[in-house]
């Protein structure tokens, strides 16, 4: 295996099932056994090349778990029908009645919603602390505690988590790390820095095309084997399985993400460094005023940079919603959530992908309503894009 993530799946061979460079789709939910001994034996995890039931998983599946473990650096890995799938199959797999988790405050909405409202019912309780405190994270670990949970870049206030120092914290503890690095695959390998399970909605950049939900669990075989078990695995009997069709279609996808990376990041910097010598409220993890950039750049793998995301602080909500609907019909990309497409995609985190989060406990995190999340598109000439978007910030009198 190379130590570089997109080496590893450009260095994946295919020779489908009649020579095709991309392998076959298997369309199939259930699958024969020439001898009945095989099929008790892949009931018990230990028949190598057999398949039981698409549930379980299935050669399509395999084929793109396979290429996600090797960019994670992982032995393994199982994919799910979206990334909501394959984080709270994690949750649900590692924590029973009475344990708890350490979690990031600042997570993506669905996740901190599962957390705060779904998980008690199962009596599992969870701490919402700043991850950028490794003190906070430590002092808030129980003898109760399972895991702490992370964004390697967090939604949508994009705060840097010090991935290598969570992970001392957790191995001290016996606890294990498990990191959500939607917004930063290739990027950030958390693996390589400590990581136990890494977790990614492939709905986002890694698909790249806004086609379809998507999510993978990267991890050590025997985390993803007790995820699939029969008897007692999350992923197994709560049932988030991928389709086939769509495992293909994201595999192919794939295999274009270093170069979309590149250029997702080198447009984000383009217009975070100009928008901010404007004058704007800009965050981005590229820029020197951005208080994690020096632990950034400790922890990425450099040829990416420093990701797609931005955000700017237009000051209120109708200041942010004037200009987004003036930025959508100047054509300069769509008023929607989601991110990683390659048209620039921008939203108000406070009253959609966040809305999750309570108000007063939203203003306590530094979410104020006037921020407007973007995730920068593909766009070949970004300075008509920036020359453009400045146009409209003057209109709506930001700029
Ligand atoms: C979108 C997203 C998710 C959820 O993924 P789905 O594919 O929508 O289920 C989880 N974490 C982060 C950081 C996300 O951006």
């Amino acid at each position: 295996m190379s130590h570089k993530p997109a080496n590893n799946i450009q260095d994946l061979q295919y020779f489908g099932e009649f020579g095709g460079v991309n392998p076959s789709i298997s369309d199939s939910a259930t699958y024969t056994f020439l001898h009945a001994k095989t099929m008790l034996d892949t009931f018990e995890g230990h028949a190598e090349g057999c398949y039981l039931y698409s549930r379980h998983t299935s050669p399509s599946n395999l084929y793109l778990s396979e290429a996600l473990a090797a960019m994670e650096f992982t032995e393994t890995a199982n994919v799910a029908a979206s990334g909501m799938g394959a984080i709270t199959s994690v949750f649900m797999q590692v924590c029973g009645a009475g344990d708890h988790i350490v979690s990031s405050r600042t997570i993506y909405g669905g996740s901190y919603a599962f957390l705060k409202n779904f998980a008690p019912k199962f009596n599992i309780s969870t701490s919402f602390v700043d991850i950028t405190s490794l003190e906070a994270v430590e002092n808030a670990i129980t003898s109760e505690t399972k895991m702490i949970y992370c964004e390697a870049i967090s939604n949508p206030l994009l705060e840097i988590a010090n991935i290598a120092e969570l992970s001392k914290i957790a191995k001290k503890h016996n606890v294990l790390l498990v990191v959500d690095n939607t917004f930063s695959p290739l990027i950030i390998s958390p693996q390589k820095l400590g990581a136990d399970v890494t977790i990614h909605s492939l709905t986002k950049f890694i698909n790249g095309t806004n086609d379809t939900v998507g999510g993978v669990v990267c991890a050590s075989q025997e985390f993803i084997d007790s995820l699939r078990n029969v008897n007692d695995g999350a992923a197994m009997l709560l049932g988030p399985v991928m389709d086939s069709f769509r495992a293909a279609s994201i595999l192919k996808n794939l295999r274009t993400l270093h170069i979309r990376m590149k250029k997702h990041s080198e447009n984000a910097l383009f217009l975070a460094e100009n928008f901010e010598a404007d004058g704007l409220k800009i965050v981005y993890p590229g820029l020197k005023s951005h208080p994690g950039n020096e632990l950034f750049k400790t922890m990425y793998n450099k040829e990416y940079g420093f990701g797609g995301i931005l955000t700017l602080d237009v000051g209120n909500l109708d200041k942010a919603n004037e200009l987004m609907e003036l930025m959508q019909h100047e054509n300069l990309g769509y008023l929607a959530v989601s991110l990683g497409f390659y048209k620039t995609l921008f939203s108000a985190p406070g009253t959609s992908t966040s809305s999750e989060i309570p108000e007063d406990e939203q203003l306590k995190m530094g979410l104020s309503d006037g921020i407007i999340r973007f995730s920068i598109g593909l766009d070949n000439d970004i300075e008509r894009t920036y020359r453009a978007m400045r146009m409209c910030m003057k209109k709506v009198g930001v700029l």
